[in-house]
Protein backbone atom coordinates (compact mmCIF):
# COMPACT_ATOMS: atom_id res chain seq x y z
CA UNK A 1 0.00 0.00 0.00
CA UNK A 2 1.41 2.89 -0.74
CA UNK A 3 -0.95 5.73 0.21
CA UNK A 4 -3.72 5.65 2.94
CA UNK A 5 -5.93 8.96 3.51
CA UNK A 6 -7.40 9.26 6.92
CA UNK A 7 -10.64 11.39 7.79
CA UNK A 8 -12.12 11.58 11.39
CA UNK A 9 -16.02 12.12 10.81
CA UNK A 10 -18.28 12.58 13.52
CA UNK A 11 -22.25 13.73 12.15
CA UNK A 12 -20.89 14.45 8.72
CA UNK A 13 -23.85 12.07 7.08
CA UNK A 14 -24.08 15.14 4.63
CA UNK A 15 -20.40 15.39 3.66
CA UNK A 16 -19.54 12.21 3.23
CA UNK A 17 -20.85 11.68 -0.55
CA UNK A 18 -19.02 14.71 -1.46
CA UNK A 19 -15.85 14.01 0.21
CA UNK A 20 -15.67 10.40 -1.03
CA UNK A 21 -15.59 11.60 -5.04
CA UNK A 22 -13.70 14.47 -4.24
CA UNK A 23 -11.07 12.43 -2.07
CA UNK A 24 -11.25 9.49 -4.79
CA UNK A 25 -10.64 12.04 -7.72
CA UNK A 26 -7.30 13.62 -5.75
CA UNK A 27 -5.56 9.84 -5.18
CA UNK A 28 -6.50 8.36 -8.88
CA UNK A 29 -2.60 9.03 -9.68
CA UNK A 30 -2.04 6.34 -7.27
CA UNK A 31 -5.38 4.73 -7.59
CA UNK A 32 -5.21 0.17 -6.68
CA UNK A 33 -2.11 1.41 -4.01
CA UNK A 34 -4.41 3.34 -2.02
CA UNK A 35 -6.46 3.10 1.06
CA UNK A 36 -9.19 5.20 2.42
CA UNK A 37 -9.72 5.32 5.58
CA UNK A 38 -13.18 7.16 7.65
CA UNK A 39 -13.39 6.78 11.00
CA UNK A 40 -16.69 7.53 12.51
CA UNK A 41 -16.07 8.91 15.94
CA UNK A 42 -19.18 7.55 17.61
CA UNK A 43 -21.80 9.65 15.35
CA UNK A 44 -25.42 10.08 16.31
CA UNK A 45 -26.55 10.74 12.91
CA UNK A 46 -26.64 8.57 9.26
CA UNK A 47 -22.45 8.70 9.15
CA UNK A 48 -22.16 5.16 9.41
CA UNK A 49 -24.58 4.21 6.63
CA UNK A 50 -22.99 6.67 4.29
CA UNK A 51 -19.62 5.18 5.15
CA UNK A 52 -21.29 1.74 4.45
CA UNK A 53 -22.38 3.19 0.87
CA UNK A 54 -19.01 4.47 0.46
CA UNK A 55 -17.53 1.24 1.10
CA UNK A 56 -20.37 -0.69 -1.16
CA UNK A 57 -19.82 0.87 -4.07
CA UNK A 58 -15.48 1.78 -3.57
CA UNK A 59 -13.90 -1.29 -1.98
CA UNK A 60 -10.72 0.83 -1.43
CA UNK A 61 -12.72 2.87 1.35
CA UNK A 62 -12.72 1.57 4.68
CA UNK A 63 -14.95 2.93 7.00
CA UNK A 64 -14.35 1.87 11.53
CA UNK A 65 -16.82 2.93 14.06
CA UNK A 66 -15.65 3.86 17.30
CA UNK A 67 -17.57 2.64 19.85
CA UNK A 68 -18.36 6.17 21.01
CA UNK A 69 -17.47 10.06 20.62
CA UNK A 70 -13.97 10.30 21.27
CA UNK A 71 -13.30 13.35 19.69
CA UNK A 72 -11.78 14.38 16.79
CA UNK A 73 -8.14 13.97 17.97
CA UNK A 74 -8.55 10.50 19.06
CA UNK A 75 -10.60 9.68 16.52
CA UNK A 76 -8.37 10.99 14.03
CA UNK A 77 -5.20 8.74 16.02
CA UNK A 78 -7.48 5.56 15.46
CA UNK A 79 -7.29 6.18 12.01
CA UNK A 80 -3.53 6.94 11.51
CA UNK A 81 -3.18 3.66 13.51
CA UNK A 82 -4.99 1.40 11.21
CA UNK A 83 -3.22 3.20 8.07
CA UNK A 84 -1.15 0.52 6.21
CA UNK A 85 0.06 2.97 3.56
CA UNK A 86 3.90 4.08 3.18
CA UNK A 87 2.77 7.84 2.99
CA UNK A 88 -0.12 9.19 5.11
CA UNK A 89 -2.55 12.09 3.89
CA UNK A 90 -4.56 13.22 6.86
CA UNK A 91 -7.51 16.05 6.73
CA UNK A 92 -11.06 17.31 7.83
CA UNK A 93 -14.52 15.53 6.27
CA UNK A 94 -15.67 18.67 5.66
CA UNK A 95 -13.68 19.89 3.24
CA UNK A 96 -12.27 22.93 4.65
CA UNK A 97 -8.77 21.52 3.64
CA UNK A 98 -8.80 21.01 -0.28
CA UNK A 99 -7.34 17.29 -1.18
CA UNK A 100 -6.45 18.74 -4.62
CA UNK A 101 -3.16 19.52 -3.05
CA UNK A 102 -2.23 16.08 -2.09
CA UNK A 103 -0.25 15.87 -5.94
CA UNK A 104 1.92 19.38 -4.37
CA UNK A 105 2.37 17.42 -1.32
CA UNK A 106 3.41 13.96 -2.87
CA UNK A 107 5.85 15.60 -4.95
CA UNK A 108 7.57 17.81 -1.76
CA UNK A 109 7.68 14.42 0.11
CA UNK A 110 9.48 13.05 -3.12
CA UNK A 111 12.33 15.88 -2.41
CA UNK A 112 13.08 14.36 0.99
CA UNK A 113 10.76 15.70 3.53
CA UNK A 114 8.67 13.52 5.88
CA UNK A 115 5.95 16.20 6.85
CA UNK A 116 4.22 18.12 4.51
CA UNK A 117 2.05 20.48 6.29
CA UNK A 118 -0.72 22.85 5.10
CA UNK A 119 -0.61 26.63 6.25
CA UNK A 120 -3.42 28.55 6.45
CA UNK A 121 -3.01 31.42 4.15
CA UNK A 122 -6.83 32.67 4.29
CA UNK A 123 -9.66 31.29 6.37
CA UNK A 124 -12.91 31.73 4.40
CA UNK A 125 -16.09 31.64 6.02
CA UNK A 126 -15.21 31.44 9.69
CA UNK A 127 -16.26 33.77 12.41
CA UNK A 128 -13.68 36.83 13.35
CA UNK A 129 -13.93 35.36 16.67
CA UNK A 130 -12.60 32.13 15.59
CA UNK A 131 -10.30 33.71 13.11
CA UNK A 132 -9.00 36.11 16.10
CA UNK A 133 -8.96 33.18 18.97
CA UNK A 134 -6.98 30.56 16.09
CA UNK A 135 -4.74 33.65 15.50
CA UNK A 136 -4.09 34.38 19.21
CA UNK A 137 -4.04 30.14 20.51
CA UNK A 138 -0.71 29.45 17.54
CA UNK A 139 1.03 32.86 18.59
CA UNK A 140 0.76 31.93 23.03
CA UNK A 141 0.97 28.50 22.58
CA UNK A 142 4.75 28.91 20.82
CA UNK A 143 5.65 31.96 23.09
CA UNK A 144 5.09 29.23 26.15
CA UNK A 145 5.94 25.73 24.11
CA UNK A 146 9.73 24.60 23.54
CA UNK A 147 8.90 22.98 20.51
CA UNK A 148 7.98 25.08 17.40
CA UNK A 149 4.58 24.50 16.34
CA UNK A 150 3.91 25.83 13.12
CA UNK A 151 1.43 28.26 13.21
CA UNK A 152 -1.79 28.18 11.67
CA UNK A 153 -1.64 24.39 10.86
CA UNK A 154 -4.13 22.13 11.41
CA UNK A 155 -4.34 18.51 11.08
CA UNK A 156 -4.03 18.79 7.23
CA UNK A 157 -1.32 17.19 6.54
CA UNK A 158 0.96 14.02 4.48
CA UNK A 159 3.39 12.37 6.55
CA UNK A 160 6.04 9.56 6.02
CA UNK A 161 5.51 6.15 7.71
CA UNK A 162 8.68 6.81 9.84
CA UNK A 163 7.08 10.35 11.16
CA UNK A 164 3.60 8.36 11.58
CA UNK A 165 5.38 5.62 13.24
CA UNK A 166 7.21 8.02 15.57
CA UNK A 167 3.79 9.75 16.60
CA UNK A 168 2.15 6.41 17.24
CA UNK A 169 5.07 5.63 19.76
CA UNK A 170 4.20 8.39 21.98
CA UNK A 171 1.73 7.01 24.57
CA UNK A 172 -0.15 9.80 25.81
CA UNK A 173 -3.81 10.01 26.40
CA UNK A 174 -4.33 13.59 25.78
CA UNK A 175 -3.45 14.03 22.22
CA UNK A 176 -2.55 17.37 19.97
CA UNK A 177 -1.77 15.81 17.07
CA UNK A 178 -0.49 18.76 15.38
CA UNK A 179 1.84 19.47 17.81
CA UNK A 180 2.91 15.73 18.09
CA UNK A 181 4.13 15.80 14.43
CA UNK A 182 6.61 18.99 14.99
CA UNK A 183 7.66 17.19 18.01
CA UNK A 184 8.87 14.26 16.46
CA UNK A 185 11.04 16.37 14.10
CA UNK A 186 12.58 14.95 10.30
CA UNK A 187 12.17 17.44 7.53
CA UNK A 188 9.01 19.31 7.65
CA UNK A 189 7.88 21.67 5.45
CA UNK A 190 4.63 23.58 5.02
CA UNK A 191 2.16 24.32 2.17
CA UNK A 192 0.15 27.46 2.38
CA UNK A 193 -3.49 27.07 1.06
CA UNK A 194 -6.77 28.80 1.26
CA UNK A 195 -9.07 27.66 4.01
CA UNK A 196 -12.23 27.46 2.62
CA UNK A 197 -15.38 27.07 4.70
CA UNK A 198 -17.41 24.19 5.56
CA UNK A 199 -19.36 22.50 2.28
CA UNK A 200 -22.05 21.18 4.79
CA UNK A 201 -23.45 20.92 8.40
CA UNK A 202 -22.06 23.17 10.68
CA UNK A 203 -18.94 22.67 12.92
CA UNK A 204 -18.14 20.11 15.49
CA UNK A 205 -15.78 22.61 17.37
CA UNK A 206 -18.08 24.15 20.33
CA UNK A 207 -16.43 26.58 22.37
CA UNK A 208 -15.52 23.71 24.83
CA UNK A 209 -14.09 21.49 22.49
CA UNK A 210 -12.23 24.39 21.47
CA UNK A 211 -10.94 24.84 24.94
CA UNK A 212 -10.13 21.44 25.48
CA UNK A 213 -8.20 20.93 22.57
CA UNK A 214 -6.33 24.23 23.69
CA UNK A 215 -5.71 23.40 27.05
CA UNK A 216 -4.17 19.71 25.77
CA UNK A 217 -1.71 21.45 23.69
CA UNK A 218 -0.61 24.25 26.67
CA UNK A 219 -0.65 21.17 28.88
CA UNK A 220 1.32 18.43 26.95
CA UNK A 221 3.89 21.21 25.51
CA UNK A 222 5.10 23.07 27.83
CA UNK A 223 5.75 22.95 31.84
CA UNK A 224 5.82 26.97 31.67
CA UNK A 225 2.96 27.46 33.48
CA UNK A 226 3.58 25.48 37.05
CA UNK A 227 7.20 27.82 36.74
CA UNK A 228 4.30 31.32 36.03
CA UNK A 229 3.49 30.16 39.67
CA UNK A 230 6.59 31.16 40.87
CA UNK A 231 7.62 34.43 38.82
CA UNK A 232 4.16 35.25 40.35
CA UNK A 233 4.68 34.71 43.56
CA UNK A 234 8.04 37.24 43.11
CA UNK A 235 5.57 39.52 41.53
CA UNK A 236 3.07 39.84 44.46
CA UNK A 237 5.80 39.39 47.56
CA UNK A 238 7.02 42.97 45.76
CA UNK A 239 3.45 44.85 45.89
CA UNK A 240 3.08 43.72 49.48
CA UNK A 241 7.00 44.71 50.02
CA UNK A 242 5.49 48.42 48.47
CA UNK A 243 2.51 48.49 50.55
CA UNK A 244 4.19 47.71 53.77
CA UNK A 245 6.16 50.71 53.58
CA UNK A 246 3.47 52.61 52.72
CA UNK A 247 1.21 51.29 55.72
CA UNK A 248 4.47 51.47 58.13
CA UNK A 249 4.90 55.22 56.67
CA UNK A 250 1.16 56.54 57.67
CA UNK A 251 1.18 54.58 60.87
CA UNK A 252 4.69 56.58 61.78
CA UNK A 253 3.57 59.85 60.45
CA UNK A 254 -0.63 59.65 60.87
CA UNK A 255 -0.73 57.15 63.69
CA UNK A 256 -3.18 55.30 62.22
CA UNK A 257 -3.33 52.94 58.35
CA UNK A 258 -6.83 53.84 56.47
CA UNK A 259 -8.40 51.89 54.25
CA UNK A 260 -10.67 48.84 54.87
CA UNK A 261 -11.13 48.93 51.12
CA UNK A 262 -8.01 48.54 50.20
CA UNK A 263 -7.36 45.72 53.16
CA UNK A 264 -10.22 44.22 51.10
CA UNK A 265 -8.74 44.71 47.64
CA UNK A 266 -5.59 42.97 48.54
CA UNK A 267 -7.11 40.16 50.16
CA UNK A 268 -9.35 39.57 47.32
CA UNK A 269 -6.61 39.83 44.58
CA UNK A 270 -3.69 37.28 46.51
CA UNK A 271 -6.58 34.82 47.21
CA UNK A 272 -7.53 35.40 43.41
CA UNK A 273 -3.95 34.55 42.50
CA UNK A 274 -3.71 31.49 44.97
CA UNK A 275 -6.65 30.23 43.62
CA UNK A 276 -5.07 30.49 39.83
CA UNK A 277 -1.94 28.94 41.13
CA UNK A 278 -4.21 26.15 42.34
CA UNK A 279 -5.93 25.55 39.38
CA UNK A 280 -2.47 25.58 37.34
CA UNK A 281 -1.42 22.56 39.34
CA UNK A 282 -4.72 20.89 39.28
CA UNK A 283 -4.74 20.95 35.85
CA UNK A 284 -1.71 18.78 35.51
CA UNK A 285 -2.63 16.88 38.58
CA UNK A 286 -5.31 15.99 36.65
CA UNK A 287 -3.32 14.39 33.51
CA UNK A 288 -1.45 13.02 35.49
CA UNK A 289 -3.98 11.46 36.89
CA UNK A 290 -5.85 10.22 33.59
CA UNK A 291 -2.63 9.14 32.05
CA UNK A 292 -1.77 6.95 35.08
CA UNK A 293 -4.17 4.80 33.90
CA UNK A 294 -3.32 3.65 30.62
CA UNK A 295 -6.66 3.27 29.53
CA UNK A 296 -6.75 2.52 25.98
CA UNK A 297 -7.48 5.55 23.62
CA UNK A 298 -10.22 4.20 21.68
CA UNK A 299 -12.37 0.74 20.87
CA UNK A 300 -13.51 -0.27 17.60
CA UNK A 301 -16.97 -1.37 17.26
CA UNK A 302 -16.82 -2.30 13.98
CA UNK A 303 -15.59 -1.78 9.96
CA UNK A 304 -17.57 -1.82 6.91
CA UNK A 305 -17.90 -5.12 5.12
CA UNK A 306 -17.99 -7.23 8.56
CA UNK A 307 -21.14 -8.03 9.06
CA UNK A 308 -23.98 -8.25 6.39
CA UNK A 309 -26.40 -7.65 8.73
CA UNK A 310 -26.89 -5.25 11.38
CA UNK A 311 -29.21 -7.54 13.95
CA UNK A 312 -26.95 -7.92 17.52
CA UNK A 313 -27.30 -11.47 17.27
CA UNK A 314 -25.33 -11.35 13.89
CA UNK A 315 -22.80 -9.16 16.08
CA UNK A 316 -22.72 -11.37 18.60
CA UNK A 317 -21.86 -14.52 16.67
CA UNK A 318 -19.56 -12.73 14.65
CA UNK A 319 -17.44 -11.83 17.66
CA UNK A 320 -17.71 -15.26 18.83
CA UNK A 321 -16.28 -16.15 15.78
CA UNK A 322 -13.42 -14.01 16.07
CA UNK A 323 -12.44 -14.83 19.49
CA UNK A 324 -12.39 -18.41 18.59
CA UNK A 325 -10.11 -17.74 16.03
CA UNK A 326 -7.92 -15.98 18.01
N1 LIG B 1 -14.66 15.57 14.54
C1 LIG B 1 -14.58 14.31 15.14
N2 LIG B 1 -15.04 14.14 16.42
C2 LIG B 1 -15.55 15.20 17.15
C3 LIG B 1 -15.59 16.48 16.55
C4 LIG B 1 -15.12 16.63 15.25
O1 LIG B 1 -14.13 13.36 14.52
O2 LIG B 1 -15.94 14.97 18.29
C5 LIG B 1 -14.16 15.74 13.16
C6 LIG B 1 -15.15 16.40 12.21
O3 LIG B 1 -16.03 15.46 11.65
C7 LIG B 1 -14.22 17.01 11.17
C8 LIG B 1 -12.99 17.38 11.99
O4 LIG B 1 -13.07 16.62 13.20
O5 LIG B 1 -13.82 16.06 10.20
C9 LIG B 1 -12.91 18.85 12.28
O6 LIG B 1 -14.10 19.31 12.86
P1 LIG B 1 -14.81 20.66 12.40
O7 LIG B 1 -14.72 20.83 10.93
O8 LIG B 1 -16.20 20.67 12.96
O9 LIG B 1 -13.92 21.73 13.15
P2 LIG B 1 -13.61 23.23 12.65
O10 LIG B 1 -13.11 23.13 11.25
O11 LIG B 1 -14.90 23.95 12.74
O12 LIG B 1 -12.57 23.70 13.61
MG1 LIG C 1 -14.05 22.23 9.78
Amino acid sequence: MLLSVVVPCYNEEEAIPLLVDRLLAAVAPWAGQTEIILIDDGSTDGTWAALEAAHASHPEVRGLKLSANRGHQIALTAGLAAAEGQRVFMLDADLQDPPELLPEMMSLMDTGYDVVYGKRAQRQGETPFKKLSAWAFYRFLNALSDVKIPKDTGDFRLVSRRALDSVLQMPERSRFVRGMFAWVGFRQIGVEYQRDARMVGETKYPLRAMLKLATDALTGFSIKPLRFATRLSFCTLGVSALVAIYVFHSLILYQTAPGWASMLLAMSFFSGIQLLTLGIMGEYIGRLYMEMKQRPLFFLDRETGDYQSETFADIEAETGRRRQAR
